[in-house]
């Protein structure tokens, strides 16, 4: 049987799987492979057979801070979505990395637990949110992560303390040496507090972000990091690029670090705009902003890659 045989008739795996399903922002070419599981058995062993095989493994959440290539993504593309959420002791919660932040926001705050608020307004998964530290109004997931489970490359479960992810300003160790690895599940450590409370906080942070940002309509959060000391949108407004428009792609009126699909934009549209922005700011302030917003898959040589 060829490394191929084997993954075209592995169990709920499809071919040439269009990813602009699986994208918020409705962008994005077919995965030669797809699938979506919630069992960890079956993960493992899809990583461990596709490193054998030489076949490469790209792990999406909720799609909602990666642009992914018109071209599409060579390999096995799989989202891990065990939505599973269990409060293990007064103040622990384990979630399964397909959980949503928002949900996860909500029923956090319905038991009278405190800490996860600033997830009303991450609309992604658990996992990706790990992944990248996800945070808002000054709280970030370094702030609540006890430990995470993720699986390397040969589907093996390995333990990781908060401490040891080396969680910074939207990063952790996911992101350079264990960039592999698939996080399957996370301990999140809440303090109790009055459920009322929680719930207003929670609120009126998604009544800012509505406020603040674009609502309601196709995005990819956050272009790029904020500087030290700085804001992006504030630097790409002052540069005039508030507005701009490349095909079905626009910077966004409403808040200048965000690119919104306003008429069937393609991945192109947005790289075209990520550029303009980052190198007309370069040339305005002397700013190198960097890219907070992830892009996966095939591209002509000279797209600006996370
Ligand atoms: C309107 C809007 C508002 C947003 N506001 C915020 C905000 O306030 N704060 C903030 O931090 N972000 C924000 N974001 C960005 C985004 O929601 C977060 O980065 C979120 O954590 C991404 O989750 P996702 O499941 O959509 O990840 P995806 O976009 O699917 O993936 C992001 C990255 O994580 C990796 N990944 C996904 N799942 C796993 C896994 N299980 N194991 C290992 N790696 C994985 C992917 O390979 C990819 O590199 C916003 C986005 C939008 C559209």
């Amino acid at each position: 049987m060829s490394a191929v045989d084997w993954l075209d008739m592995f169990p709920g795996v499809v071919c040439d799987e269009p990813l602009a399903r699986h994208s918020q922002f409705g962008v994005g070419g077919p995965a030669r492979w797809f699938t979506t599981t919630r069992e960890v058995v079956v993960l493992a062993e899809l990583l461990r057979r596709c490193t054998e095989s030489g076949i490469a493994v790209t792990v999406i959440g909720a799609g909602s801070n990666t642009l992914i290539s018109d071209d599409g993504i060579d390999g096995l593309v799989v989202r891990h979505n065990d939505r599973g959420l269990r409060v293990t002791d007064d103040h622990t919660v384990e979630l399964g990395a397909g959980c949503m932040m928002p949900r996860v926001a909500l029923d956090c705050a319905s038991r009278g637990l405190a800490g996860i608020e600033f997830g009303i307004g991450v609309p992604g998964t658990c996992g990706a949110s790990v992944y990248g530290n996800a945070g808002a109004f000054g709280t970030e997931m370094a702030d609540v992560v006890i430990d995470c489970t993720s699986l390397d490359p040969g589907g093996t479960p390995v333990t990781l303390s908060a401490e040891a992810c080396d969680f910074g300003y939207r990063h952790s160790r996911f992101k350079d040496d264990l960039r592999a690895n698939v996080i399957v599940s996370a301990r999140l450590g809440l303090h109790p507090d009055d459920p009322q409370k929680v719930r207003e906080r929670t609120d009126s942070i998604q009544a800012e972000r509505k406020a603040s940002q674009p609502y309601g309509i196709r995005s990819l959060g956050s272009v790029f990091k904020n500087p030290p000391a700085d804001k992006a949108g504030r630097l790409i407004e002052a540069a005039g690029l508030k507005g701009l428009r490349s095909g079905g792609a626009q910077i966004s009126p409403k808040h200048a670090n965000f690119i919104v699909n306003v008429d069937h934009a393609s991945s192109a549209d947005v790289l075209h705009l990520v550029q303009v922005a980052h190198d007309t700011v370069r040339d305005r302030f002397g700013v190198e902003l960097e890219q907070e917003i992830i892009v996966l898959g095939r591209a002509p040589s000279g797209d600006r890659r996370g």
